[in-house]
């Protein structure tokens, strides 16, 4: 293809003439620098380019050198540990050859070509093969088992497949179809903006378990599921999200990071590699990929990073794993789609933003979900939940991008600062969050947690409805004008907040909750409430039924050890003989 000449620059945006034959989502080389763009619009041969390096300095007449090829991401052994900017460049590898600011139109590849992997195969020569199926795989960290697959348009007959130590640009296996022969590598390509195909997506089914409480009983996300957290500066969004790369069942995470101050960002790339994985004691870092943008590159930069994070989530997930991917912050993300649309001269939308972004937000969350992977030879499963974070000015939800993201998302998670502020941890709203995957697992909780799960959920949600409605009522006319039935309901709600809702992150034992020990610490609430009811309809004196010595025993059982379940027969047995007692005591 000839070469293009560049005749205006205006920041991350180049416009180049000569540019016949060239088409949309191109990568180009631009100027002497070869700096690494993108074609985002075309009229004639005028290409609108954006760019992802430093554009300063740059001038018209420089040459622009089209590649033929779109932007895309490396996939093979290597990723998991990683951590790039928004078009894939090893960061690390980065700063060492180049220093803290990175420079301009260096050639680093995502994955390393010289490091060597030993590959195991599990199918011989003679199997037919297609597109998605595993031919074996290699250790790629302490935690995760990397699965090589045959790569998208690749089928036929395995020629010879190789056992030993592989570059990721060594052939490993060898297919034949008809008279051609195809080599094939552990090393692979995928254009970002286009989704990896999978044989069929499924409704999500299954909770992605947390285990923080608040999340998994009242605002469940699904394996597979997509979620909204705005996070106010200090209310704990950091905390949420570490938790859930902590603790999620989740086998992958992929952390696109979007900060807008520089230290926001350093910080997630300084704390997130020591965080340790509870389950096994390693590093977490050992199942994660992070892609970082940090403020000193630029805006183009940061809006491929997240087709870069979720096409990653989708290679692991057509391995069969279940990968959670969060991004934070999408505002930061939409924010760069809103410089590069002013600068094309787009038509704004919704305050400045371009009208496509309703769009591009959906683009993103649709690459989630359950899926049955692409494959010939045997079924398997996998997921990508998405998580994002958005981070509305003045933390205004009329936000055009939390808007847009809130007709995609099932699960909205209203982190407040109020709440935080009143040191209410996780400080996740439980009046305006709300999980529109409740019915869909209801039949998974109830069949492997308890058969009432849900009952007792609605039960807890409806009092602390009910709560917030009394509040009203107690402002207005104080706590004494409230019958006896309602002064339960507001120390019952209390018990909800304090002993169930509130959760310690730091907290040895509280950090995580099985679903099993959630559903056992509702049953006892729900299960006291009850029967302090009948109490009270029995006659029962109000100051005894909200004085039984056993609701010290509840708002402690958060702190009661996994392995120590048993502890919560004892607790409702206390229950019984505490609320017989009061009936003991009427009768004297
Ligand atoms: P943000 O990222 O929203 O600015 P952080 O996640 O850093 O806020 O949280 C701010 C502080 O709030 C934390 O340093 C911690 O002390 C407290 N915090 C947040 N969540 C919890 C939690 N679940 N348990 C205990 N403390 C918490």
């Amino acid at each position: 293809m000839p070469e293009g000449r560049v005749i205006k620059v205006s920041g991350p945006l180049v416009v180049a003439d000569r540019m016949e034959g060239a088409r949309m989502h191109d990568i180009v080389r631009v100027g002497q620098e070869r700096l690494i763009g993108e074609i985002v619009e075309l009229k004639e041969d005028q290409a609108s380019i954006q760019v992802y390096e430093e554009t300063s300095g740059m001038g018209p007449g420089e040459p622009v050198y089209p590649t033929g090829r779109p932007l895309s991401v490396e996939l093979g052994p290597g990723l998991i540990t990683s951590i790039y900017d928004g078009i894939q460049r090893p960061l690390d590898i980065l700063a060492e050859k180049a220093g803290a600011y990175i420079a301009r139109g260096v050639d680093i590849p995502a994955i390393d070509r010289e490091r060597k992997w030993y590959f195991k195969p599990i199918l011989s020569s003679g199997n037919e093969v297609a597109f998605g199926d595993i031919l074996g795989s290699v250790q790629e960290s302490p935690a995760v088992v990397h699965r090589v697959m045959v790569p998208y348009g690749i089928e036929g007959t395995i020629e010879k497949i190789y056992e030993g130590n592989f570059r990721v640009t060594d052939a490993i296996a060898k297919v034949k179809k008809d008279k051609e022969i195809y080599e094939v590598r552990m090393l692979q390509e995928w254009p970002v903006r286009r989704r990896r195909p999978v044989k069929e997506k499924l409704p999500p089914c299954a909770p992605l378990v947390t285990g923080q409480r608040v999340i998994d009983t009242f605002f469940t996300l699904a394996k597979g599921g997509t979620a909204c957290i705005p996070g106010p500066f200090g209310s704990g969004k950091t905390v949420v999200l570490h938790q859930f790369a902590k603790w999620s069942d989740a086998d992958i995470i992929v952390y696109v990071g979007c900060g807008e101050r520089g230290n926001e960002m350093t910080d997630v790339l300084l704390e997130f590699p020591q965080l340790t994985d509870p389950r096994t004691g390693q590093a977490l870092i050992n199942r994660t990929v992070m892609i970082a943008n940090t403020s000193n590159m630029p805006v183009a930069a940061r809006e491929a990073s997240i087709y870069t994070g979720i096409t990653i989530a989708e290679y692991y997930r057509d391995m069969g794993y279940r990968v959670a991917v969060m991004a934070d912050s999408t505002s930061r993300w939409a924010e760069a789609l809103r410089e590069m649309s002013g600068r094309l001269e787009e038509m704004p939308g919704e305050e400045g933003y371009p009208a496509y972004l309703a769009a591009r937000v959906a683009e993103f969350y649709e690459r989630a979900g359950r899926a049955v992977c692409a494959s010939g030879n045997g079924r398997r499963e996998g997921s990508i939940s998405a998580i994002g974070a958005v981070s509305p000015p003045g933390g205004d939800l009329s936000d055009p991008v939390v808007q847009a993201t809130l007709r995609m998302v099932k699960v909205f998670w209203g982190l407040e600062d109020r709440l935080a502020s009143m040191r209410h941890f996780p400080a996740i709203n439980w009046l305006t969050s709300y999980s529109l995957y409740l019915r869909n697992i209801a039949d998974f909780l109830q069949k492997e947690v308890g058969s009432d799960w849900m009952t007792l959920r609605d039960e807890a949600m409806k009092l602390l409805q009910e709560e917030a409605s009394l509040e009203e009522i107690v402002k207005l006319v104080g706590i004494e004008s409230l019958s006896a039935r309602d002064r339960l309901i507001l120390e019952t709600s209390k018990s909800i907040r304090e002993d169930f809702l509130h959760q310690h992150a730091f907290h040895e034992v509280d950090t995580y909750t099985s679903l099993t020990k959630q559903y056992r610490m509702m049953k006892l609430i729900i299960g006291l409430h009850q029967k302090c009811q009948k109490a009270l309809e029995g006659g029962a004196p109000l100051h005894d039924v909200l004085a039984l010595p056993v609701r010290e025993e509840i708002a402690r059982a958060k702190y009661i050890p996994e392995d120590e379940l048993d502890s919560f027969d004892k607790i409702a047995d206390r229950i019984d003989l505490e609320i017989n007692s009061l009936f003991g005591q009427k009768g004297d």
